[in-house]
């Protein structure tokens, strides 16, 4: 339902709970998040409000970090339960993947992962998404943005999706059909959201990504192309109205 992704120079964590916080207005039932830091990722998801996030974060804290994704979750498929809360996780530890809409076509994936063995360890639509980029990524020479696109192409319905990788510490990839994917462009620190009132605290240049699009975010660049791979063209506006209420 809710998404905020981070890279840049702050703590992502608390850029991404508060992201998160911004976003709680339009509902939902479980709440997680995820950081890259010293080649390693980690995750914190929780069924319930974000309340209960946040005292999961105080008993089993976070590496403090400088890139991050959360997402807060109305369920689909799947009860709302800690296991199908996002991110969503390989089965290598390495890719986290949230998600916002429906992936119509996520049983025969789901068929598809499970006859090469994978195991899946949630209900929902969103976990073959985590399994699928991992099993592409070494094909795409380690480019995550590459990777989504691939995987993008093979998936039907709605879907805001945004990734980040373990051994790809200065990247999150997002990508978007049928459902928002806002960019926020700042210096030295760029955002991903689902609706920009998750990072107007921290700037105001938002560019909205276009059907079939993945962004790839790094702290100084912000480079958009099709699922094709092609280059995009992206305007960027000023949010000039008040979100301070
Ligand atoms: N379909 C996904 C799920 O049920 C995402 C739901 C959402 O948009 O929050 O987990």
């Amino acid at each position: 339902c809710g998404i905020v992704g981070y890279v840049g120079e702050k703590q992502a964590l608390s850029v991404v709970v508060e992201g998160l916080r911004r976003l709680e207005y339009r509902g939902y039932d479980s709440a997680g998040v995820a950081v890259v830091a010293d080649g390693r990722l980690d995750t914190r998801k929780k069924a319930g409000k974000l309340a209960n996030l946040e005292s999961l974060l105080g008993t089993d804290p976070l590496p403090q970090s400088t890139i991050g994704i959360g997402h807060t979750r109305w369920a689909t498929h799947g009860g709302p339960t800690d296991a199908n809360a996002h991110p969503h996780v390989s089965e290598d530890g390495k890719v986290a993947v949230i998600h916002n809409g429906i992936i119509e076509n996520f049983a025969e994936l789901r068929a598809e992962l499970t006859a090469a063995g994978v195991t899946l360890s949630s209900e929902t639509d969103t976990e073959v998404v985590a399994h699928l980029l991992a099993a592409v990524l070494p094909e795409t020479d380690h480019d995550l943005a590459e990777a989504m696109r691939r995987v993008c192409r093979r998936l039907s319905g709605a879907f805001t999706l945004v990734a980040v990788h373990s051994d790809i510490p200065d990247v999150v990839v997002g990508a978007r059909r049928n459902s928002p994917l806002v960019v926020g462009r700042g210096q030295g620190e760029n955002f991903l959201a689902s609706d920009v009132a998750a990072f107007i605290a921290h700037t105001r240049f938002a560019t909205e990504l276009g059907q079939d699009q993945v962004v790839e975010l790094r702290r100084d660049t912000v480079v958009v192309t099709t699922f094709d791979g092609d280059p995009a063209d992206v305007t960027e506006y000023e949010v000039t109205w008040d979100a301070s209420a």
